[in-house]
């Protein structure tokens, strides 16, 4: 048991800990609120378990050292967007030719091409395109699914997140109303107007919610990961597709986080065969990039339903996309780093991992549960995995997170921030896995 007065000592002395050793962190905080909006270059980037972030100076692989020379394990990876490690080697290689021969054009390079066909053998969509994020991916598939199906409405679940797309920052209220998410900044339109929201794993609700055939599509990712990683349930995937086919509704899986289960995400590993996928972060090295496939059906109408007169000021586009630096990125990341190899080397690391927490875990008698998919692993502060995101936000606890992330990163260890996720990429040691496993052990001593 989790002893509520020790837990609140406890994160005290890690506050003060934090405030000693990250000196020069500080200072740069307090310089960079002259310009910049609360401190920080982007908005989020505030939302760390010490009183203010630590600056980065250098990374490579699992590794970063901070401004003030302190040294990190990174099981972070920039939620992601780093996946395959900092600066590995081929895609330094790539970026490197690739800046010296201009970086965007607004035409297509080669690179385009491989990256097409190879998303198209990993994925099974047939036809590609690519943007500058994930976000712009989610957003533009969900507009080409309104526009090829007549229809208005987007489902998504309860507690996801695909970016910012409007759509899907809406939540229930108590009455199964769907509400704006708290925090949802400024919408155009209240998301009841644009959206249904359903529990993850519910049929009867995905059934009733499909039912009047106003739903363009459904946006899923396979396994939700936003709010910890929540698994279906057995055969809620082929529910999936079986009510959304019934409907006449699309289905599109976001692949960008669960990509962590494989070279094809989930939907290469489990079968899954829906009419889009969307994809983005890790698969250029963290150059930002974001890619989606249609099914060759999907497609020949995404394309019949745009006028080439319209292509550049149709709501789909960015003059930034598919451009070439990007393109050489991925072609790098795809063919050299995440590979077959790259998860055969990682997914037992992650495995080893999520044991070793999970067998403490046990040892102290804790409330709480491991999950994983792939090089993701996870630990929850409730016994069972959740089923939904009602119950996955409701075992969310602040003080507990901001003391496991704060103590964990006061002793060279950066844990996703938001929940207790770590991923494993290649230069994640034994001796890191110890380690970890070591201070997961002595910052639990201090609070049971
Ligand atoms: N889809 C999913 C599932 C995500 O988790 C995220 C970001 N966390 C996005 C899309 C958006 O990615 P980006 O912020 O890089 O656009």
């Amino acid at each position: 048991m989790i002893n509520a007065m020790k837990l609140e000592q406890a994160l005290e002395t890690e506050r003060q800990r934090f405030v000693r050793t990250h000196g020069k962190s500080q200072g740069l905080f307090e310089s960079a609120k002259g310009h910049l909006l609360g401190g920080v270059p982007m908005n989020w980037m505030i939302r760390w378990a010490g009183p203010y972030p630590v600056f980065v100076k250098d990374a490579k692989g699992a590794h970063f050292t901070d401004v003030d020379g302190n040294e990190y394990i990174d099981f972070c990876l920039g939620d992601t967007g780093s996946m395959v490690g900092h600066a590995p080697e081929p895609a330094v290689r790539a970026i490197s030719e690739a800046v010296k021969h201009g970086t965007t054009y607004m035409l297509p390079t080669e690179d385009a091409i491989y990256n097409g066909e190879e998303l198209s053998r990993r994925f099974g969509m047939k036809y590609w395109q690519f943007t500058t994020s994930a976000t712009d991916a989610n957003r533009f598939v969900l507009r080409l699914a309104r526009e090829v199906t007549s229809r208005k409405k987007i489902l998504a679940f309860n507690w996801c997140y695909h970016g910012s797309v409007d759509e899907t920052i809406a939540t229930l209220d108590g009455n199964g109303n769907v509400i704006p998410k708290p925090g949802n900044t400024g919408p155009q339109v209240n998301p009841a107007l644009t959206s249904k929201i359903i529990e993850w794993n519910d049929v009867e609700a995905l059934e009733n919610a499909l039912r009047d055939e106003d739903v363009a599509a459904v946006l899923a990712e396979p396994v939700m990961t936003n709010i910890g990683i929540v698994h279906p349930i057995e055969g809620y995937h082929d529910a999936l597709r079986r009510l959304t086919k019934k409907y006449g509704t699309l289905l599109i899986i976001d692949e960008t986080h669960t990509i962590s289960a494989g070279t094809g995400g989930y939907t290469k590993a489990f079968g899954l065969k829906p009419d889009a996928v969307t994809l983005g972060k890790t698969i250029a090295s963290g150059i930002p990039t974001g890619a989606y496939g249609l099914s060759e059906e999907f497609g020949k109408m995404a394309l019949d339903a745009i006028p080439e007169r319209y292509t550049d000021i149709g709501g789909i586009g960015g003059t930034l996309a598919a451009n070439a630096l990007s393109m050489a990125a991925m072609k790098a990341t795809l063919s050299e780093i995440l590979t077959e190899e790259f998860y055969t080397r990682n997914i037992p690391m992650a495995k080893r991992y999520n044991d070793e927490v999970q067998a403490l875990i046990e040892k102290y008698d804790l409330d709480w549960s491991t999950t994983s998919l792939g090089v993701r692993t996870e630990y929850w502060f409730r016994r069972e995995a959740p089923l939904n995101g009602r119950e996955a936000e409701a075992a969310i606890d602040e003080d507990l997170d901001r003391y496991m992330h704060l103590a964990m990163m006061n002793r060279g260890i950066l844990m996703t921030p938001f929940h207790n996720m770590a991923l494993i990429t290649d230069g994640v040691s034994d001796e890191d896995i110890d380690y970890h496993t070591k201070m997961f052990e002595e910052i639990i001593k201090e609070i049971v």
